[in-house]
């Protein structure tokens, strides 16, 4: 009896969270404006204005001239080709996506997420993939921040490709906060920064992160699944950062 009275509760509690939730107006999450259906997460004023890239190199994921023929690396790349076999990212991480990435991060606003996931599930990507991998935060900064924002985008994409989200690569030091340095510090920083725990061959990883930024962290991490007899790693970010290059 008091279990079936616990279930009509929990029952009734699911409805009117349910009922709270579909009725309440929706807001832009950028700017807080109500949207209204086709708007999803975004308003059209927001959306017209966030920083996308419409042509990009397949290796970095940065922006380039649009009369570039498509599938062409960016001289960068074709110097110093990146261990995966291509990168892609819808938005140049500048305002308001990067103040979104770091409210999302730092303040904890995972209401972002969405709106992340409706932008990344439109990037095309090539070749059927095997698991998402997200980038691994070390044990003890995903505990101080409660989540590892890398998976938090991952877990939905793995949800739509149908394949496993694993957490195959474990982050061994506490790496010192990369932002700031360049690519010869972060190279240094990462050295042996990542081991992959479980057995990985074969297969096509999607390696997701929030920013590439030097991209020496995803480097870092495309090696290690290489190393561990991984075939093919792809990476997908939210955003990609060009200043800091
Ligand atoms: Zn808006
Ligand atoms: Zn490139």
């Amino acid at each position: 009896m008091r279990k079936a009275y616990s279930l009509a509760v929990a029952a009734c509690t699911w409805f009117v969270d349910t009922l709270e939730r579909e009725l309440a107006p929706k807001r832009c999450v950028y700017c807080n404006v109500p949207t209204r259906p086709p708007e999803r997460f975004v308003c059209e004023g927001c959306d017209a204005d966030l920083p996308r890239i419409d042509a990009a190199c397949p290796g970095c994921a940065s922006p380039v001239v649009a009369t570039l023929p498509a599938g062409v690396r960016c001289a960068k790349c074709q110097a110093a080709p990146p261990p995966w076999t291509m990168a892609s990212a819808p938005f140049e991480y500048e305002f308001p996506v990067d103040a979104a990435i770091k409210a999302m991060k730092f303040r904890r606003r995972l209401d972002y997420l969405p709106a992340f996931d409706d932008e990344l599930a439109r990037v095309e990507l090539t070749g059927d993939v095997d698991a998402v991998v997200p980038v691994p935060l070390h044990r003890w900064r995903q505990i101080r921040r409660g989540f590892n924002q890398a998976e938090e985008l991952a877990r939905p994409v793995a949800q739509r490709l149908r394949v496993p989200m694993t957490g195959l690569v474990r982050r061994n030091v506490a790496t010192p906060y990369q932002s700031g340095l360049d690519a010869v510090s972060r190279r240094r920083n990462l050295k042996g920064a990542f081991q992959v725990s479980k057995d990985a061959s074969g297969g096509h990883v999607l390696l997701v992160d929030d920013v590439i930024t030097t991209g020496e962290t995803l480097r870092g991490v495309t090696k290690a699944l290489l190393d561990a007899g991984v075939e093919r790693v792809s990476v997908l970010a939210l955003a990609r950062s060009v200043s800091n290059d």
